[in-house]
């Protein structure tokens, strides 16, 4: 089979004003063949659905970076010198990874059928510069201490970061703090692990208090405060997700409902989002509002991953030989190509990685759904669209009212005609 590329750029008519903008554009429409479908009567965008971005067999991995402050006392006895400090860190988020590569399924509701998936992320420690290797040791009379309790309370004063945090808007920045030093002395205070999240940056305290208890013990409260900086809200309330049922938050299975309520049996959780003694499970769902906040322009959670999706990674093909729905935006580092009988149905963004291209087969179609748009987000171009049979545009080509093609690497068909 012999393949005449086409490269299709922009739009359609209705969006000459957006087109006005890419100079390098041309109209789908100028295409021999090419038909803009009508806008279906009701269509509503699937987008903003957080089931519809769990991480899928298509999904591209993300890294998280992070990095880590140690807040101390004038005395230097609130936290760890920073070589101790980094080695006990260094495990914590290790054992956060492996957490992530064991997500377990929910226990709520008691015989559900909810699948388990791969979070698709996970998290690397990192520096900005040199000889930075993301570990840093303040000493800091005003911000050694965490109070999430009493008039004195801190917990939510963000003076610590807005002090410390490095490259905030890409890297989370996590803050090691301590219980205050003059409560460590009461018989009666309990330090336990806490923290909170703010912004894409975090507080947790208690680790140095018990600093005797194994690296691993703090795996769960480090995952669940990130999950907050992802998006996540606790799973025992109204949470935006279906799988992550209304409960009594139970610690486990021993513990009582409220105050009065009878012992909670199977009706804990082992959500990471709520306080249980499990916190391994993240549901499709949450992993969806996780993802989507990824796939977002410009979100906040977005600028804290690698842009893996702009390396173009050509020793794997996405194949598609069946029909495929993709309902949520999605950023993609490989070439697709949509096989005789394969339909590829895009309702959202698709980000195409700078030198991919889509080749549409002889009996395969791809349908650009109104508003769907397919872009390079990495502010280069991507090679466009290749129809394997020009006379046959209509019946390979849909794309439906508000549908749109940007970045195409324009310069390449016009140096490159018999392309
Ligand atoms: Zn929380």
């Amino acid at each position: 089979m012999k393949y005449v590329p086409l490269f299709l750029f922009c739009l359609v008519t209705l969006l000459l004003c957006q087109c006005k903008k890419q100079k390098e554009s041309v109209l789908i429409s100028d295409l021999n063949g090419f038909v803009l479908q009508e806008e279906v009567e009701g269509y509503k965008r699937p987008c903003s659905q957080n089931i519809n971005c769990a991480p899928d067999e298509y999904t591209t991995k993300k890294t998280i970076r992070v990095n880590l402050h140690f807040i101390d006392s004038p005395e230097q006895n609130a936290t760890w010198p920073l070589t101790e400090g980094r080695d006990y860190l260094k495990k914590v988020i290790a054992n956060a990874n492996k957490r992530l590569g064991k997500n377990q399924k929910m226990f709520l509701p008691v015989g559900n059928d909810t699948p388990v998936l791969d979070p698709g992320f996970r998290y690397k420690i990192v520096g900005v510069e040199e000889g930075d290797d993301g570990f840093y040791y303040h000493i800091d009379s005003l911000h050694y201490f965490f109070i999430n309790k009493g008039k004195n309370r801190n917990n939510y004063s963000r003076d610590v970061m807005k002090k410390y945090a490095v490259a905030a808007d890409s890297i989370l920045n996590i803050f090691v703090i301590s219980h205050p030093q003059d409560s460590l002395s009461s018989k009666t205070y309990k330090a336990h692990g806490a923290g909170v999240a703010l912004g894409t940056s975090l507080k947790i305290t208690g680790l140095y208090s018990r600093r005797d208890d194994p690296p691993w013990s703090w795996g769960t409260l480090l995952n669940h405060e990130i999950g907050h900086v992802l998006g996540l809200a606790h799973a025992w309330g109204s949470d935006g997700c279906d799988d992550t049922p209304v409960h009594a938050n139970c610690w486990d299975r021993h513990a009582k409902r409220g105050s009065t309520g009878g012992p909670c049996g199977e009706g804990y959780s082992n959500n990471v989002m709520d306080y249980n003694n499990q916190q391994m499970a993240y549901t499709p769902c949450q992993l969806g509002k996780i993802h989507k906040s990824f796939h977002l322009m410009n979100s906040k959670t977005r600028g804290l991953i690698y842009d893996t999706w702009c390396d173009l990674d050509t020793t794997e093909t996405i194949m598609i030989d069946g029909k495929v729905e993709w309902l949520c935006a999605r950023d993609i580092n490989k070439n697709i190509v949509i096989a005789k009988g394969g339909e590829l149905h895009l309702h959202c963004r698709l980000g195409m990685a700078s030198g991919s291209g889509i080749k549409v087969s002889e009996g395969g179609q791809l349908h650009i759904h109104s508003h769907a748009r397919i872009n390079n987000a990495c502010g280069e171009t991507w090679e466009g669209i290749e129809l394997a049979d020009k006379k046959n545009v209509a019946k390979m080509l849909f794309v439906y009212g508000q549908g749109r093609i940007t970045e195409v690497k324009r310069q390449l068909a016009d140096k490159n005609p018999q392309l």
